[in-house]
């Protein structure tokens, strides 16, 4: 059997964390059956839909590295991919059904008009309060009455029913994989296939999700890519909503595990997005995340900070403060907010801070640090070690006394990445500058 999914958003808004499961389960179930993935528009609700928001789901995919194998963007044999481009084909099955007598023409929106204009019609369907029965991939046996409904509207554009039901089957779509809340809908697409002579695909439906309003435009692909997170967090997190490994480890790369993935896993309860497990998921990507393309990714971010331009540096450099401090970090966006001091020189104009940094133990330490600077050729990781040691030994100041001044007069912070990263990216020069400062206050 061919494997064919689809995902069919409609084209009237932008696609967020929830929503974009439609799309990436299908694309997983697609590469896992080695099957094909299309991009299919619905975009019949004219005051709504838009060329804008069509754009934006299909850049917000490809960022997140979903590919289609056919779509309005791509072409394929099974086209035209945009429902508005394919009215011709729902009226011929309209027309089948109304000749058969499976559905009739529907003059109620003229109610209020004196003579009826026979050439314009909307279409229904007659279910009749038909019980029906299909088998679904994660409930099992459904059972649901279908009354008569719309199928085409007076102006000729279909409703969805019968739009979803003669594109999946002219596309070949042999399975659908879309949210719960289509599941009450399926018993009518089922029973308007069969009147259709057409074999209905197999469906699965995944659960909805708590905590996610459409309305909360922080969760959209879009915002959250120009905030910095990156494609695979939003991947993990978005595959957590509704299924979960059998090893239920959270963090996962789905590609690396296909054979696991199978639609009829998916709960059938809600699924509760988590924020926090979101941000710890993301920070682990940027933690592991290959250099270069972090280089590359927060560029943008660091330009705007305007440090660059009071103090350039070489890439080298800028690779090393992304390394240090990542680890503090969610999204990329939020690099500026880490790094200051990498290129301003500090005030320690904070009280709390100057309190500290004049006590006899901190003044000692900065005075021997100072010595040692002055007989170590450079500042590396293994000189700094070495040299907080000895500093450790002369002085007789250790733990707490002994790293929070060193952070502090370095970083003018309390908390940050690992100081014996942090120093030898400083330097030698900007190390003993910040430290004669701390110690004339
Ligand atoms: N256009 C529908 C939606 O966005 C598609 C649902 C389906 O997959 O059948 O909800």
């Amino acid at each position: 059997m061919k494997v064919r999914l689809r995902f069919a958003p409609s084209p009237t808004g932008n696609i967020h964390i929830g929503n974009v499961r439609a799309a990436l389960f299908n694309y997983v179930y697609a590469q896992k059956e080695k099957g094909q993935l299309i991009l299919r528009l619905e975009d019949t609700d004219l005051e709504r839909s838009s060329d804008e928001s069509a754009d934006g789901i299909i850049e917000d995919l490809k960022w997140l590295g979903i590919q289609f194998d056919e779509g309005p963007h791509v072409g394929g044999d099974y086209g035209p991919y945009r429902q508005m481009e394919r009215l011709d084909l729902y009226k011929k099955y309209a027309d089948q059904l109304l000749a058969e007598g499976k559905a009739e023409k529907d003059f109620s929106h003229q109610e209020n008009k004196g003579e009826i204009d026979e050439s314009h019609y909307a279409v229904r369907f007659k279910a009749g309060g038909r019980k029906v029965k299909f088998k679904e991939l994660v409930f099992g046996e459904v059972e649901k009455e279908v009354e008569d409904f719309i199928i085409m509207k007076s102006n000729g554009v279909p409703t969805y029913h019968l739009g979803v039901v003669v594109d999946d089957h002219l596309m070949e779509i042999s399975h659908v994989i879309r949210g719960q809340d289509h599941l009450s809908n399926t018993a009518k697409h089922i029973i308007l296939a069969e009147a259709l002579g057409f074999d209905p695909p197999i469906y699965a439906h995944f659960s909805l999700t708590h905590g996610l309003s459409k309305r909360d435009q922080s969760k959209s692909i879009q915002a959250l890519r120009e905030k910095g997170y990156l494609p695979e967090a939003i991947i993990n997190i978005a595959m957590l909503l509704g299924w979960a490994p059998p090893d239920e480890k959270e963090k996962f790369n789905i590609f690396d595990k296909l054979s696991d993935f199978d639609p009829k896993d998916f709960t059938r309860v809600n699924a509760n997005f988590d924020e926090e497990k979101f941000n710890w998921l993301a920070g682990q990507y940027l933690r592991e995340a290959d250099l270069d393309r972090l280089l590359a990714l927060s560029l943008p971010y660091i330009e705007a900070t305007g440090f660059l331009k009071e103090k350039p540096i070489d890439e080298n450099a800028l690779k090393q403060i992304i390394d240090t401090v990542r680890g503090n970090m969610k999204c990329l966006s939020e690099i500026g907010d880490h790094i200051a001091y990498f290129f301003q020189d500090l005030d320690y104009t904070n009280e709390e801070l100057q309190t500290l940094l004049k006590k006899d133990d901190s003044q000692k330490v900065f005075k021997c640090f100072i010595d040692k600077l002055d007989a170590n050729e450079s500042l590396t990781q293994d000189s700094f070690k070495a040299i907080l040691k000895e500093i450790q030994k002369e002085t007789g100041v250790k733990g707490k006394n002994l790293y929070m001044p060193i952070r502090m007069s370095l970083t003018g912070e309390a908390h940050g990445p690992e100081m014996f990263m942090v120093a030898p990216i400083l330097g030698k020069e900007t190390c003993l500058r910040r430290l004669e400062k701390a110690i004339k206050l």
